[in-house]
């Protein structure tokens, strides 16, 4: 017997009934049946991003709807500031240059996370950026970002648009797109949402809206104007991905009964549990300001990083990530953004344990068990 567990930032675990709702037969995106089930979703998809402002679905993956942003709302020659901290912050830097953008690219350590500061200089130097991007939970680096603060500080100094990926922030960490100002937010299907790949999400102020009718670069397929008028129509523009808007409505579904905040709060808590898992089994954790959705964790010298991993893959069935580019090999990244619970937060360490002790790793068997646990009972004190 062989038991799978997946523990990366996309693709994460799928619900069970989200998994048999996808199995249905296929519907016509053309039919009312379609557009009831769109409406719902629109509905919650707003619910989600705590907004009242439209969240347009895409079919592709997340990168597709950042693409989507920077095509529909700047013209060529236009400025954005990009915050690169990690892989994603760096495609933000890459990706508007390539579309003939004026990138401003602010430059961090990875594992650092942006402050006020950053953005102040940039917008004193660029005053006239159209936007700032931010990547709320950078994933290559497990860091996030107080994009409620920075976005305060891009409106008090500026007219730009605040930008935001929140591909791993959206569903993990506390976000609320009216009530921070934020003008675009784009998430992916793989990720807080529990489906499979291949739905972006993009959440547009009016702000956003207005910038769009004066853009001049090029787009066809990934022209926001065209899904915003569809969307009205609870409607889009192309044939979508039918089937994972099934299944996103059945995850927006368990997301509605389990209550948004709850969820922040539940992602919050794992967070905090591996992070006492692995430093109790002597691990170091890398990042400064450390996300809710995952965890990077230095691997120690004397653990070989493919043996550790293969061991972890083929005795345990865990699927971990590893380190992106300079920190390959150095760093892997548990995962725990989504489907998770408390037991699955144990298992994990757990797993975790039994490939360190084959990697001849010395530690207390069950210290890392053990600090989960104290963890959870500290914070749901016993109930009678
Ligand atoms: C996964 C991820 C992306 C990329 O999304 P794709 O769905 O792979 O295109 C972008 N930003 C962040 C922060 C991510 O975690």
């Amino acid at each position: 017997m062989f038991k799978r567990r997946l523990f990366t930032p996309g693709p994460t675990p799928v619900p069970e009934q989200v998994m048999l709702r996808m199995a249905e037969p296929m519907i016509h995106h053309r039919s009312p049946e379609f557009q009831k089930m769109f409406e719902r979703v629109n509905n919650n998809l707003q619910y989600l991003f705590q907004t009242t402002q439209p969240v347009l679905t895409l079919t592709s993956s997340g990168t597709g709807g950042v693409e989507a942003s920077f095509v529909s709302l700047f013209s060529p020659g236009d400025t954005v500031v990009s915050v690169n901290g990690g892989k994603f912050g760096e495609r933000w830097v890459k990706m508007p240059r390539t579309f003939g953008l004026n990138a401003v690219e602010i430059k961090l350590e990875w594992g650092q996370a942006p402050q006020p500061s950053h953005i102040q200089k940039a917008l004193k130097e660029h005053p006239e950026a159209k936007a700032v991007y931010l990547t709320h939970s950078e994933t290559s680096t497990g860091t996030a970002t107080d994009v409620e603060t920075l976005s305060k500080v891009i409106r008090e100094h500026s007219n730009a648009l605040v930008c935001v990926d929140g591909i791993t922030a959206v569903g993990a960490h506390e976000f609320r797109f009216d009530q921070w100002g934020i003008d675009v937010c784009v998430t992916g299907s793989q990720k807080g949402l529990m489906i499979p790949p291949g739905l972006a999400f993009v959440a547009l102020s009016q702000r956003a809206i207005a910038a769009m009718e004066t853009a001049t670069l090029p787009k066809f397929y990934f022209d926001l104007r065209k899904a915003l008028q569809t969307y009205k129509k609870n409607d889009t523009p192309w044939t979508p991905a039918v089937s994972l808007i099934v299944g996103v409505d059945a995850a927006l579904e368990i997301i509605r009964s389990e209550g948004i905040e709850n969820i922040w709060k539940r992602h919050e808590r794992m967070a905090h549990a591996i992070r006492a898992g692995i430093t109790a089994l002597g691990l170091k954790l890398f990042s400064e300001c450390p996300s809710h959705a995952v965890t990077p964790i230095w691997i120690p010298s004397g653990i070989e990083w493919t043996m550790f991993n293969q061991i972890l893959k083929t005795k345990y069935g865990i699927t971990v990530a590893g380190g992106q580019d300079q920190y390959a090999g150095k760093i892997f990244r548990i995962s725990h953004l989504g489907y998770y619970d408390e037991l699955d937060a144990i298992s994990v360490i757990a797993g975790i344990e039994r490939a360190l002790h084959e990697c001849n790793w010395k530690f207390q068997a069950g210290a890392g068990v053990k600090a989960v646990q104290e963890i959870f009972q500290m914070e749901s004190p016993s109930s009678r």
